[in-house]
């Protein structure tokens, strides 16, 4: 488990399982999140689970409790595999990999510094593409068994390949990258290396690289919402929790019902969702609707995934508005145009929830609510509004906005 970080409502842990998770164990986390933090747990834009709002004193209590739980984290580099245990869609086993680097990094001792990630890829239907990291190993379909083809400091669509190696190889080359990085000092990363050296800066990790494609096909964005088939006809499912948080008791509920109905596992998943399963045809629907009935996101078209807030006023002490009170009455009211995250509602400049730039920021100001137009939490807005008529004003903007597209 990672230090715990100081933020507006008391101090964050973040937490990585390593794999699946028993159900039970995930029980005893959202009971411990309830117990010893102020009930709030959160699964970030990266699969990570974030428990909110623990104190000095709560916090070392809180990692005792995780730790009798005996999950298995990822305490060091973040390596993020596919998230369904087993993917019957996927080329090669990246949970394996991942299993196989942390032991081979935490051996090598490279001091790396505490951002650089790995992603392993197994080609599956839920993939990775669109997180970002240092080292990108990804499955790709050849003539005599999947190769991996290597990329760094990016998504998928934005690293630079460097080549492909076979599978057995791979645990080797990532670890050859990774100090690759860590020679140009404990805070390096892999994009800065890159812009610094060039890719020759990590050529000669590829010891026998394999003839590749440089660019691949783009995938269609992978949907960790909804059913998901497993092998011997049995289903994981996949819930959004709203705007990332959930009620450490309301996911715990769900954790039960999910027991109940014969799940063994919970897997937090990127895009801020979590697998749940195996279960049987039948059940799977079951504890579907349980889960929306619980106010879980059951579909990929739910308007509240379209949104990321932060938790604001009045969790949050730096919070200058009602972060996730607005993005509800923004989910309910307004008609988002496009696909992916639109709406960014932050109670404050800082935009923990989401760095990047969205359609539409929504950022506490002094001034009342700026509207940021495609950019950032720290952006300039282009107007401001009164929470009271915020969702009036996004409305004209977004109205203005497709007047001039069209
Ligand atoms: S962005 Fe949100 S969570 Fe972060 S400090 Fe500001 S109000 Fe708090």
């Amino acid at each position: 488990m990672r230090a715990p970080m100081q933020t507006g409502d008391g101090l964050l842990v973040r937490l990585l399982p390593a794999g699946p998770t028993k159900l039970k164990a995930f029980a005893g986390l959202c009971t411990a999140a309830l117990t010893h933090g102020n009930g709030a747990i959160e699964i970030s834009a990266r699969g990570s689970v974030q428990v909110r709002g623990l104190t000095p004193v709560s916090a070392p209590l809180f990692a005792a409790a995780v730790s009798a739980l005996r999950i298995d984290l990822n305490d060091g580099v973040p390596i993020i595999s596919d998230p369904l245990p087993e993917e019957p869609t996927s080329l090669f086993d990246s949970s394996a990999l991942a299993t196989e680097l942390r032991r081979a990094i935490a051996t090598a001792a490279l001091r790396l510094a505490p951002k650089v990630s790995v992603i392993a890829d197994g080609g599956g239907r839920l993939h990775l593409d669109a997180l970002n990291a240092d080292i990108r190993v990804r499955a790709v379909a050849a003539a005599n068994g999947p190769l991996l083809r290597m990329a760094i400091a990016g998504d998928d669509a934005t690293a630079s390949p460097l080549g492909t190696v076979a599978p057995e190889e791979a645990c080797a080359t990532v670890l050859r990258l990774l100090a690759a990085i860590a020679a140009h000092g404990p805070e390096a990363r892999a994009m800065d290396v890159l812009r610094g050296h060039g890719i020759e800066a990590f050529q000669d990790a590829i010891s026998t690289p394999h003839a590749f494609e440089p660019s691949l096909p783009r995938r269609l964005p992978a949907e960790m919402i909804g059913t998901h088939s497993l092998d011997d006809d049995l289903y994981a499912l996949g819930v959004g929790l709203t705007f990332g948080h959930a009620e450490a008791g309301t996911l715990r509920a769900l954790t039960d019902i999910a027991r109940a109905h014969g799940g063994l596992w919970a897997r937090p998943a990127p895009d801020r969702a979590l697998l749940l399963g195996p279960f049987q045809r039948p059940t799977v629907k079951t504890v579907r609707d349980e889960a929306q009935r619980l106010g879980f996101a059951v579909d990929p078209s739910d308007a509240r995934r379209r949104i990321v807030a932060c938790p604001g006023a009045p969790s949050c002490a730096s919070g200058l508005i009602a972060a996730r009170t607005m993005a509800a009455d923004i989910a309910k009211s307004v008609e988002l145009p496009g696909q992916g995250i639109a709406v960014h509602v932050s109670g404050c400049a800082k935009g923990c929830a989401h760095p990047a730039p969205a359609l539409l920021t929504i950022v506490g100001t002094a001034q009342g609510c700026g509207i940021v137009h495609e950019g950032t939490a720290r952006g300039t807005p282009l107007a401001y509004a009164a929470p009271a008529s915020l969702v009036e004003e996004i409305d004209r903007i977004i109205e203005m906005q497709e007047t001039v597209d069209a």
